[in-house]
């Protein structure tokens, strides 16, 4: 099954091109030494070019 997400800013309905998807991280400054930075896939929307959030990627727990 195929969604489509709506961008926040100009509503346009796209597709999830996973190709197109990105890992971001929040850059938190000097926080992130003591809580560490969030990592979120994201994509961005083909109409108005900003950047939709899609879930939030939790970092991996090397063993
Ligand atoms: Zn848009």
């Amino acid at each position: 099954m195929i969604k489509k997400i709506k961008c926040n800013i100009c509503n346009n309905r796209f597709y999830i091109d996973k190709n197109q998807v990105k890992e971001v991280s929040e850059n938190k400054g000097l926080s992130s030494l003591t809580t560490g930075s969030n990592v979120y896939n994201a994509i961005d929307c083909p109409n108005c070019g900003c950047q939709k959030i899609l879930w939030t990627r939790l970092p991996e727990v090397k063993k």
